[in-house]
């Protein structure tokens, strides 16, 4: 059934379809599908830019699993928002494509990501991590409600380590190796360009060191507000989750994550 985007008004199927017009979608109909976990790392090896890696990822299908799971969401849809397409897609990095600060986040959300198309966007978590962003002058607005909402980051970009939204937010380790050729393209496209990397979440944290392969040994643990240098010079910066649970009990505030960012801006300078 055909629903209307709640801010374009457009007609879209859950999912969508590549290259039907939704909001951002970097895809085309004639995208080429990654099917197994070698066809993701073949592909991810090959690609030499950031939009083509961000088509490429919004159509995988390398995960029997998660695919079935993004897309009976799509369709079950939540109540609250059953009047609503769902994207139902995999969920590319979004935000500069020259960043000098890049978050790493675990996964989307069934009834966030998995339903705007935007990574963090459209649930609690990003309302959380978005307003933060605009206190510190690295995003336009503090709102981020869906893919058309005008939200522009500055020097800043956001990425999950697996695209896929996962049952219980719990991807199998198969899941996240599958993943990972992903992000290690992400990095080889922006990386040059990074000075600071968030981790969001000891699972990010570990992601984040996988990405960027120079990290000391033993490998720096995960803490909040741990921060990491890097042999390259740059630096990790460990951040509770900003998942409700965390948040909703205080565990991680407002003023610990403007902390956090403000710690960022200053080695990113
Ligand atoms: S989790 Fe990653 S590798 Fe698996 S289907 Fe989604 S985008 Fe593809």
């Amino acid at each position: 059934m055909l629903l209307a985007h709640p801010r374009t008004g457009a007609l879209f199927d859950s999912p969508v379809p590549p290259g039907a017009g939704w909001p951002g979608d970097p895809a085309t109909p004639d995208t080429v599908a990654a099917l197994d976990a070698a066809q993701v790392c073949a592909l991810a090896a090959a690609v030499t830019s950031v939009d083509e890696l961000d088509a490429l990822v919004s159509v995988c299908r390398a995960c029997p699993r998660l695919v079935a799971w993004r897309e009976e969401v799509a369709v079950v849809k939540r109540k609250s928002f059953a009047d609503q397409p769902y994207w139902g897609r995999p969920v590319t990095g979004w935000g500069a494509k020259e960043p000098r600060l890049m978050i790493v986040g675990l996964a989307p959300a069934a009834h966030g990501g998995n339903r705007t198309g935007r990574v963090f966007t459209g649930d609690r978590s990003g309302d959380f991590l978005f307003a933060a962003l605009h206190r510190a002058g690295l995003a336009n607005q503090p709102e981020c409600v869906d893919a058309a909402d005008g939200l522009v980051l500055k020097h800043t970009r956001v990425a999950a380590a697996v695209r896929c939204a996962p049952p219980g937010n719990a991807p199998t380790p198969a899941e996240r190796v599958t993943c990972a050729p992903w992000l290690d393209a992400e990095w080889r496209l922006v990386g040059p360009h990074v000075k600071v990397i968030v981790a969001l979440g000891a699972f990010a944290w570990r992601a984040a060191l996988h990405m960027v392969g120079d990290h000391p040994k033993p490998a720096p643990k995960f803490g909040h507000a741990a921060t990491a240098e890097l042999p390259s010079g740059r630096h990790l910066i460990g951040c509770f989750h900003p998942s409700q649970q965390n948040t909703f009990t205080g565990k991680l505030t407002p003023a610990m994550l403007d902390e956090i960012f403000a710690h960022a801006k200053d080695l990113m300078s």
